[in-house]
């Protein structure tokens, strides 16, 4: 990664993936640029900025189009270019992370697709200008895009469209040699994880079905990151890739399991 400049969307504090994944990419030498939400992560964000000898460039709402626009322009400002890109945001109303996706209402499903979605075909518009010799985008999502997951509901739907999203951005920006990719990642507990009901009871069924018995951490998603966002994954565009402990293969609980 050394001599890589990357702009790293979606870090609230220190157990975000997005600050794994920059942590990993700093050690292995790149330049990195974060951006917060709003003053009370500013505060949060800038000491973690500090450690990595990163800059920050700015506050960015993905629902408000004009500070996507201005990180990006700071962001050219003060690293002249992109090389890579990592997108790890995504919100929805807590009240319907919990009981049925039936329930969804119309206001929460377009938020929940607006920033959980959209706003990564939104940042890569952006980033496509400033990877002017060629470049990787990450973003972030989860196996409830695939099979349902309780109480995931409308993120799971958005999360489908999202990986739906690699895809069409993968076609559309590999001729110019940027590639587009997201990684599933198991469960973690985050501040955006803390939103979903019945987190733990989560933690715990991928920590006793998973293959390896356990649940992952940030800075294995971030290592994996490294694969995807450097040259090591340089044929590498349109993919899901699992950092889920194996979870993703599993059909059935485990017998072995205790009840939980
Ligand atoms: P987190 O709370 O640390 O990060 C979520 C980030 O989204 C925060 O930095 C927040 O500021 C940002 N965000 C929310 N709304 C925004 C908006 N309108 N504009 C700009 N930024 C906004 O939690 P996390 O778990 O590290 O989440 C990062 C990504 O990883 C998300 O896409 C999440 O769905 C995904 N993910 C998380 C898990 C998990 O179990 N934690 C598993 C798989 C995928």
């Amino acid at each position: 990664m050394s001599g890589k400049r990357g702009l790293v969307m979606g870090v609230a504090n220190n157990r975000s993936i997005a600050w794994g994944i920059a942590k990993a990419a700093h050690a292995h030498g790149a330049k990195i640029a974060l951006t917060y939400q709003g003053e009370p992560l500013r505060k949060r964000v800038e000491p973690l900025a500090a450690e990595l000898d990163a800059a920050v460039v700015g506050h960015c709402d993905v629902t408000d189009p004009a500070t996507i626009d201005a990180v990006f322009a700071e962001t050219e400002r003060q690293l002249g270019g992109l090389d890579f890109l990592v997108h790890a945001i995504a919100f929805s109303d807590k009240n319907e992370l919990d009981g049925r996706y039936v329930d969804t209402t119309a206001d929460n499903f377009s938020k929940t697709m607006l920033i959980s979605c959209y706003s990564f075909t939104a940042v890569a518009q952006r980033a496509e200008k400033l990877m002017t010799d060629g470049g990787s985008m990450l973003t972030l999502t989860y196996y409830g895009a695939e099979k349902w997951m309780p109480h995931y509901n409308v993120m799971g739907v958005a999360k489908a469209a999202l990986e739906a999203s690699v895809r069409y951005l993968a076609a559309d920006l590999g001729p110019k040699n940027i590639r587009v990719n997201a990684i599933s990642a198991g469960p973690i507990k985050t501040l955006a994880a803390s939103g979903i009901g019945d987190f733990r009871y989560i933690l715990k069924w991928n920590e006793l079905n998973a293959p390896l018995r356990r649940t992952v951490t940030i800075d294995e998603v971030g290592n994996t990151g490294m694969y995807l966002l450097s040259d090591l994954g340089r044929a590498v565009t349109g993919e899901v890739h699992h950092v889920d402990a194996g979870y993703h293969i599993v059909g059935m609980k485990n017998p072995d399991a205790p009840d939980l």
